[in-house]
């Protein structure tokens, strides 16, 4: 496996290789939910590739930012073990050679709703990102969590947008036996916060209707950001003390 810090150098490797390529965005602290996503790329591509960079133009709370895991030797050795072939684990400086004076926003009526609502700019900073990422590694599929389901919506629309050649593959969300979704955030619990998000995640699991959910959730210590209904899905945001988590299911 090689491990590639600067944009241009993976660039030109790529070039050279002439390979089928597939691509998988994180932000690292990985887990089997993103695992799920990488064999699928390994699988479906000759060449496979996945980024490991916690992006700060994302993070519309600096605390959030600043507190996120960071488990980069134990990541790369996850992604060898699976037979990943390339890490591209950049830099600031590399992934912002303007500064962040270029940028992609998304500007609709779906970006004013759920996390569009609730983490301001989250959603320009993620498809800036996403727009350098493959620009950089000019990937044929690239592979996304539906657990981010609004994030693929926008991801979608870009690539339609800008007419890149990409396909973008949505891949399910992985829980654990509480039908919680695996997540990085989730390290940052204590064991009774991680008890309550569990026992949250299989009550947002067992009732379908908005009213009755509030309910059933009243009793947990937690702040419901939003239950709400968009594609058929129904979505949910929550802090357990500070760390937010969020779900989405189908309908
Ligand atoms: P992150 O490192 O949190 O930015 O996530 C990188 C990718 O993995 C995103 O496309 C996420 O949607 C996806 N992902 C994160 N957690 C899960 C999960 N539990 N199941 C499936 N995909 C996930």
């Amino acid at each position: 496996m090689k491990i590639f810090n600067c944009p241009l150098k993976l660039q030109n490797f790529i070039l050279s290789e002439n390979k089928k390529i597939g691509f998988v965005p994180t932000m690292g602290n990985l887990h089997d939910g993103h695992l799920e996503l990488c064999k699928k790329c390994i699988d479906e591509n000759d060449l496979s590739i996945v980024s490991i960079y916690v992006n700060q133009t994302q993070f519309n709370n600096q605390s959030d930012f600043n507190n996120y895991p960071i488990t980069f030797d134990d990541d790369v050795s996850k992604l060898e073990k699976i037979g990943i072939d390339i890490v591209f684990a950049p830099t600031f400086d590399n992934m912002y050679p303007d500064g962040f004076d270029t940028k992609i926003s998304c500007n609709n009526d779906v970006s004013k709703i759920l996390e569009g609502k609730y983490r301001k700019n989250h959603f320009n900073g993620m498809l800036s990102v996403v727009m350098k990422l493959l620009n950089i590694t000019r990937p044929y599929n690239a592979y996304f969590g539906e657990k981010d389901f609004q994030q693929i919506y926008f991801i979608k629309r870009m690539v339609k947008a800008y007419f890149l050649p990409i396909n973008i593959i949505g891949c399910p969300i992985v829980r654990d036996e509480h039908m919680l979704p695996l997540s990085s955030r989730n390290n940052r619990l204590n064991k009774k916060q991680l008890q309550i998000a569990q026992n949250v995640a299989t009550t947002f699991h067992n009732y379908d209707d908005i009213e009755t959910l509030k309910q059933k959730l009243k009793k947990y210590d937690i702040k419901v950001e939003y239950i709400e209904s968009f594609e058929n899905h129904l979505h949910i945001a929550y802090f357990i003390g500070e760390i937010r988590l969020i779900d989405n299911k189908k309908l």
